[in-house]
């Protein structure tokens, strides 16, 4: 029998109560397999900052240390108190300090729009009529925000640069995992770039199209960043895995993002060289509704089964945790942020039970 170290840090506001249902969720999904997961918790954020003084204290950097994978909650309190030394870079404090030591490159945003709750989309129910599940695959540590950054003055004018840099392997790594994804599903990769102008996007399509190579049976398109961005709003259904440098990612996965309706459905993953990574709902503590038992448990219990998928390569049982969602939102069960008007909810364990039911 496989033994796995998972490593849980529920951190501050909704975090320790999603995180309670998803580790829920993960237990009742991986009972009958053959691999016994351990989990151990560990403080973060603002609850390691009442702990320990800091917000990424070194008794959870040896916790994450001795596991495969950082099941993380979110971070933070309220916005209108980040003056408080306790909440003071607070994010910065603890999840890039977790990116830099584990050096997670590979960060994979899905945005699922499911046909039940298409009306909770902002786009025209008619280009949603049928889902949206699109995946991003953003590039995390190389381009733009690891360059030069410089502001000067010249000839009396304020000038600024910043300098984007790729190397060949940085491309062609994250490539890989989302050719890898790809062959998971449909089979269909666009990469996105703007090779039209930039250097760093000729490189990039250079390498995607070389390691197109290895994965002879995925259809690979390019396309550019700006067409992107349109068709992303205008027809994003034909969308299935889009692999981007850092700075695109980051704009076109926030875009993505909106598409759901709700921060509470959405999961995400960061993968590093190592083999460890980092599992994490893309929203934050939302503070108003912590302590509540109404926020929604899916954008944690979905990076549950990401963790699933990407660490311990448990397809089977990922699956069935999203299945598992995907019925119960068909049921109808529904938290307060995606309900429409007049619809009865459920609280976040209520709805976790529907899952686990539906397992
Ligand atoms: P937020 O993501 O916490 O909340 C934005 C909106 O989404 C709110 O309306 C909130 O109620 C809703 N929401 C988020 N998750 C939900 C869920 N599971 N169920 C139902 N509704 C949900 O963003 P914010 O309000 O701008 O930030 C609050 C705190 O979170 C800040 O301290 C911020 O720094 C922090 N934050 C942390 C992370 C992280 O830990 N990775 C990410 C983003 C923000």
């Amino acid at each position: 029998m496989a033994e796995y170290q998972v490593a849980v840090l529920p951190g501050d506001g909704i975090g320790p109560e999603v995180m309670e249902q998803s580790v829920r969720v993960l237990k009742a999904a991986t009972t009958s397999s053959e691999h016994q997961f351990n989990y151990h918790f560990g403080k973060i954020g603002g609850a390691a900052f009442d702990a320990f003084g800091e917000h990424f204290p070194l008794e959870t950097k040896s916790i994450c240390e001795q596991s495969q994978a950082i099941l993380f909650g979110s971070v933070g309190g309220p916005v209108s108190e980040s003056h408080l030394e306790r909440w003071k870079n607070c994010e910065a404090n603890s999840i890039l300090a977790l990116r830099k030591t584990f050096g997670l490159f590979a960060n994979i945003r899905p945005a699922k729009v499911y046909a039940d709750l298409a009306e909770l989309c902002p786009l025209n129910p008619r280009l949603v009529h049928s889902g949206i599940d699109v995946i991003i695959f953003r590039e995390l540590i190389g381009d733009i925000y690891f360059g030069e950054h410089c502001q000067y003055t010249d000839n009396q004018l304020r000038q600024a640069r910043d300098i984007a840099h790729y190397d060949e392997k940085q491309i062609a790594d994250i490539a890989h995992k989302a050719f890898q994804a790809a062959m998971l599903r449909k089979k269909q990769l666009i990469s996105v770039d703007k090779a039209n102008v930039l250097a760093t996007s000729k490189l990039w399509r250079e390498i995607v199209t070389e390691v197109a190579k290895d994965y002879p049976e995925v259809n690979l398109q390019h396309m550019l960043v700006d067409n992107c961005a349109m068709q992303l709003i205008a027809n994003p259904a034909q969308f299935d895995i889009i692999v981007t440098s850092n700075l695109f990612g980051d704009i076109l996965s926030d875009a993505a993002a909106t598409l759901p309706g709700s921060l509470g459905l959405m999961p995400s993953a960061s993968l590093s060289h190592s083999g460890i990574g980092l599992f994490e709902p893309s929203g934050g503590s939302a503070p108003e509704l912590a302590g509540k038992n109404v926020a929604n448990p899916i954008a944690q219990i979905l990076s549950g089964a990401m963790m699933l998928r990407f660490a311990f390569s448990m397809e089977q049982q990922a699956h069935s945790i999203e299945h598992a969602v995907e019925k119960t939102i068909k049921q109808g069960i529904r938290t307060v942020d995606i309900a429409l008007e007049g619809e009865p909810v459920v609280s976040t364990s209520e709805m976790t039970d529907k899952i686990i039911e539906n397992l």
